[in-house]
């Protein structure tokens, strides 16, 4: 397959005519463009990109083969493994791309995809007519295709896929992908067959793909990267969506001005996603965890009587980690962490055990009793609270509701951070707050009108 000076020549002067146009037309003369003008240029912008991509793809190839040839010369002749063979191709692309390995693979893996699997896709991402992530969502169905099926049968599986792609979105044409075999299957249980068939080899691949990664950026916070299977990402997701969620009318008292507060105001959607992650780690059932060779799973707060009782001593977890007085007293107040009480020689006092904690039936009734976070305005429901005990030095001996508070886990931090005193109404039993200096006793009215 002998490349001609010819088409050189020609995917040369392509490129060099692009970049004359581009040069020639400066972003700002979109300047005054009419919108409706704007929006149908920028329709054909993106099948532009598109064809571009396949130009990309074509050049990717290329490079993959030279690469796989250099190698395959290396391993049938006498010389021996020079760097530049080992090198793959997508890093080789990424040096050019600023490094971004992970677009440079992308591309060099859809590119060899789309050779091996189909026929008439490239074509079509050529023409702009399908866009790079629907060639992506074809090649990979046709891939995936069960044994024994016919070269026209896979011909009218990519024909009715390069169809449906100009009508479906892209999930809907990821759907239609995995039972694309209905074009040719005589039964609907073969085509659930080959579904299940496809999900579970896909679920394979997913299981051999995850892993969690986290590095300490030593600035009192940590940097992760992970990969989940999709069915397990979607309950994180769903968990976090739910955590993030803003409070429809969530208040906390402002010291300053007596006033409602606004709570996540300003946050940004990863914002809050970060926080309900956080969140989610101290939901961890502790007493659910299995231990690891013996050695707990839960980490154990370490602190002074003293702290516990409002000092401003620093306390440690488990693994020698300082946290603030105010985050340890928070810590130690929910059931997820085992406190342990030092007294000042660093000798404990008090591990936590089992009966300090609120146990099942004083939680469930705190739960009916509150309803949900006890913060005034807040509408988290119980679910996603923490039992807060109203006063510390009781936290070893009493497991009674009268001693606790369900709060959110906002409000659990405001209520330690701004030192909110929290009681039982004497004459209700219900739970009521009074802010640092004042004397006035906040309900939360959301649960009990
Ligand atoms: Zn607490
Ligand atoms: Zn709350």
């Amino acid at each position: 397959m002998a490349v001609t000076a010819l088409e050189t020549e020609m995917v040369e002067a392509c490129v060099r005519s692009l970049e004359g146009t581009l040069d020639a037309t400066p972003t700002s003369s979109w300047t005054g463009t009419d919108p409706a003008v704007a929006r149908d240029l920028l329709n054909r912008l993106a099948r532009v990109e598109a064809r571009i991509s396949a130009h990309k793809m074509a050049a990717a190839r290329v490079l993959e083969k030279a690469r796989q040839a250099a190698r395959d010369a290396t391993r049938g002749g006498a010389d021996g493994a020079g760097p530049a063979t080992t090198t793959s191709t997508s890093s080789t692309i990424s040096i050019d791309f600023g490094g971004d390995r992970h677009g440079a693979a992308d591309l060099v893996n859809t590119a060899t995809r789309i050779e091996e699997q189909t026929t008439h896709t490239e074509a079509a991402l050529a023409a702009g007519e399908i866009s790079t992530k629907q060639a992506d969502v074809i090649s990979r169905a046709l891939g995936s295709l069960p044994d024994g099926v016919t070269e026209a049968q896979r011909d009218t599986c990519e024909r009715t896929l390069l169809k449906d792609a100009q009508k479906l979105t892209l999930k809907d044409l990821r759907a239609r992908a995995r039972r694309i075999t209905e074009t040719y299957r005589k039964t609907e249980d073969e085509v659930d067959a080959d579904e299940d068939a496809f999900l579970r080899q896909q679920e394979e691949q997913a299981r051999a793909k995850t892993s969690f990664s986290m590095w300490d950026n030593r600035d009192g916070t940590y940097t992760g990267r992970f990969t989940l299977p999709e069915a397990q990402a979607v309950m994180l997701k769903t968990a976090l969506d739910a955590l993030a969620a803003p409070h429809q009318n969530v208040g906390t008292v402002n010291a300053a001005t007596g006033q409602m507060d606004e709570v996540g105001f300003g946050q940004s959607y990863p914002q809050r996603l970060g926080h309900a992650f956080a969140s989610l780690v101290e939901l961890l059932p502790a007493d659910r965890l299995p231990s690891n060779g013996g050695v707990s799973a839960v980490v154990t707060v370490n602190l002074d009587l003293s702290t516990l009782m409002g000092g401003l001593k620093a306390a440690g977890l488990s693994d020698g980690t300082r946290i603030s007085a105010e985050q340890a007293r928070r810590l130690a107040c929910t059931a997820q962490l085992v406190p342990m009480v030092l007294n000042g020689r660093s000798l404990p006092l008090d591990l936590g055990s089992a009966n300090r904690y609120f146990n099942q039936s004083s939680r469930r009734a705190m739960e009916r009793r509150d309803g949900g976070c006890t913060a005034p305005g807040c509408d988290r429901d119980a679910r996603w609270c923490e039992a807060h005990h109203l006063t510390p030095h009781a936290m070893s001996r009493t497991t009674d509701i009268r001693d606790g508070a369900l709060l959110c886990t906002f409000h659990h931090h405001r209520v330690h951070d701004q030192g909110w005193t929290g009681r039982i109404n004497p004459d209700d039993g219900h739970v009521e707050w009074r802010l640092p200096g004042s004397s006035t006793w906040h309900r939360n009215r959301r649960y009990r009108p």
